[in-house]
């Protein structure tokens, strides 16, 4: 694919012949009829915020650049907008009297009545546009990458631009915004990057997760046209909220965890916060922890499910040198040396079992405070510690 870089291009050439069509709220052709501004692969784009058609206009009269455009050349005289339709539309939009800009006192300003050097600076300015020349399938292929500077689309990106229209407008504006003051808080519970979309990604598997379909694609589908995300919102924020009321402490393992899962699970369960902290400070510290991204949902779950902190077992050494102690008393003995066979009156109760027919137990179980050590370990045939399940 060829690329050609143009920079003398102005505003007003590209908005010769603008025509907009306000029944499905497009910019359809500019450029003196030379350009398409809506392709049909292009993403649709719906006029939601008047604020964001402003601010395109305001950054050329600040002298701010708009941002790279880019262009398929499909012939000499044809050319379709592959990046840049809702900025080419704003101004477009803006010099055929389609929206004013407001002034600080509140008062309407239209293109047609400004003063003359504002605007003959918006008309004169250049355009830094690329043009693209290439198959169809290179081009698409490689407008699927352009919008972030060459990193390819993310799974919630796609679904933006597939589903883009108000809802998503507002969403993004709530939890795409790096300016947003609630981003740091949040990102105590949430991996990954604002502007990648993360957290909108998270927000939306959360309140799915409380619907029936439990899908985001749905979700977006059906919520397309809504203009206010209140629901999103303020699931979200339960979720957010309810973590940071249960457990005071910031770990950085809490990062990324499925809150929105655990929220549906325990909202409903009361916890006191302070035996909570004295709880996670204890899991912290004990060394048999080895999974500590699990010590949450296990204090949520009234610290039973001893697999979710994948307790540390005991060593080789440790399983062999307690079998070869307790197979020899129990030869002795003339009874297993399975403790809990040989209390049987069955065909085991003297049975002599392999090495690799037991496995290693805690005497007093690790969550009743039992340690991991030859002190404390035991070997049971398979059958026994099965039953037992309890490291
Ligand atoms: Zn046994």
């Amino acid at each position: 694919m060829k690329t050609t870089l143009l920079t003398d291009i102005t505003i007003d050439e590209i908005c010769k012949g603008f025509v907009y069509n306000e029944l499905e709220g497009k910019g359809l052709f500019g450029w003196s009829g030379k350009l398409v501004i809506q392709p049909e692969y292009q993403r649709n784009y719906l006029y939601a915020e008047a604020k964001m058609e402003e601010a395109v206009i305001r950054s050329v009269l600040a002298g701010y650049p708009i941002g790279l455009l880019y262009f398929n050349k499909v012939s000499d005289t044809q050319f379709e907008v592959l990046d840049g339709q809702q900025r080419i539309t704003s101004l477009g939009r803006f010099m055929t009297g389609k929206f004013p800009l407001i002034d600080q006192t509140g008062l309407p300003h239209y293109f047609s009545a400004m003063p003359d050097d504002k605007v003959n600076l918006i008309k004169n300015t250049p355009l830094t546009i690329y043009i693209c020349e290439g198959t169809e399938s290179e081009i698409k292929a490689w407008f699927k990458t352009i919008n972030i500077a060459g990193i390819p689309l993310n799974h919630q990106e796609i679904s933006n631009s597939v589903y883009s229209g108000p809802f998503v407008t507002k969403a993004k504006e709530e939890f795409s915004n790096s300016s947003n003051a609630n981003i740091q808080k949040w990102s105590a519970y949430i991996k990954g990057r604002v502007n990648r979309q993360d957290f909108l990604r998270v927000a939306l598997e959360w309140v799915c997760r409380s619907t029936e379909d439990d899908d985001v694609d749905a979700y977006m589908s059906q919520h397309r046209y809504d203009t206010d995300i209140t629901e999103l919102k303020t699931y979200f924020t339960s979720v957010i909220d309810w973590v940071s009321g249960v457990f005071n402490d910031v770990e950085s393992e809490m990062k990324g965890l499925e809150w929105g899962r655990l929220f549906e699970a325990y909202h409903t369960t009361p916890y006191d916060p302070a035996e909570v902290s004295a709880k996670v400070h204890d899991l912290y510290a004990d060394a048999a922890v080895k999974n500590r991204k699990g010590v949450f949902e296990y204090i949520l779950g009234g610290c039973s499910d001893t697999k979710l902190l994948d307790i540390r077992i005991f060593e080789e050494s440790t399983k062999k040198a307690v079998y070869a102690q307790q197979t020899n008393a129990a030869v002795t003995a003339d009874k297993s040396n399975c403790p809990l066979c040989a209390l049987g009156h069955d065909a085991n109760a003297k049975k002599i079992w392999k090495f690799t027919e037991m496995d290693a137990d805690h005497v007093a179980a690790w969550s009743r405070g039992g340690s991991t050590d030859i002190s404390n370990c035991q070997m049971l045939c398979k059958t026994h510690n099965r039953a037992k399940g309890n490291r």
